[in-house]
């Protein structure tokens, strides 16, 4: 197990698309100890979601972890340390809603982005095995942004207003009930 380094906005890795991953690459060791990595990285990170590009591993493959209900973002639902390997979102509303987000490739800022608040996603788990799941609200903006990094999309590419990306002391001061 290990803590990787994440790297950050610029790397040409985060602008790349992620490859589909096989049902013999899931299955090799290499995969768990990828796994155990991730969540290694994404609690020293203290993040709710990592995707491989961001450790430099142009994979499609996420873990999202939300298990602090007071966290920064508000109220939000728990969701136990899962992993997505080649994960497709379904829009089933375009209906949208904005959430500040930020993430760990692009360190101290946060912005406002609007998506999609009804979606379906269809992935394999760790066991390859075929998986669908229904997300909405905040939940449906988490499961969006991680995904995109598996397209090589930031989240700031998704902004429309750029007045609404702020540095995340500022935003702490003045945006938080904006
Ligand atoms: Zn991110």
């Amino acid at each position: 197990m290990a803590v990787r380094e994440i790297i950050r906005m610029g790397h040409p890795t985060l602008r790349q698309e992620a490859r589909a991953l096989t049902e013999a690459e899931v299955r090799d060791a290499a995969f768990s100890r990828l796994i155990t990595d991730m969540r290694d990285t994404l609690h020293s990170s203290g993040g709710i979601g990592l995707a491989a590009p961001q450790i430099n591993e142009p994979i499609q493959v996420a873990v999202i972890e939300i298990s602090d209900p007071a966290s920064r973002y508000g109220e939000i639902p728990l969701i136990p340390f899962s992993i997505y390997v080649n994960p497709v979102i379904e829009v089933i509303t375009s209906e949208s809603r904005g959430f500040w987000e930020g993430c760990l490739s692009v360190p101290g800022l946060r912005g406002f982005v609007e998506r999609p608040q009804h979606i379906r996603v269809t992935y394999r788990n760790e066991h390859f095995a075929p998986q669908t799941m229904e997300l909405t609200d905040f939940a449906a903006t988490v499961f969006q942004h991680e995904f995109d990094h598996l397209k090589g999309i930031l989240y700031l590419d998704r902004m429309t207003d750029m007045t609404r990306l702020a540095f995340e002391e500022e935003f702490m001061q003045f945006q938080l009930d904006a």
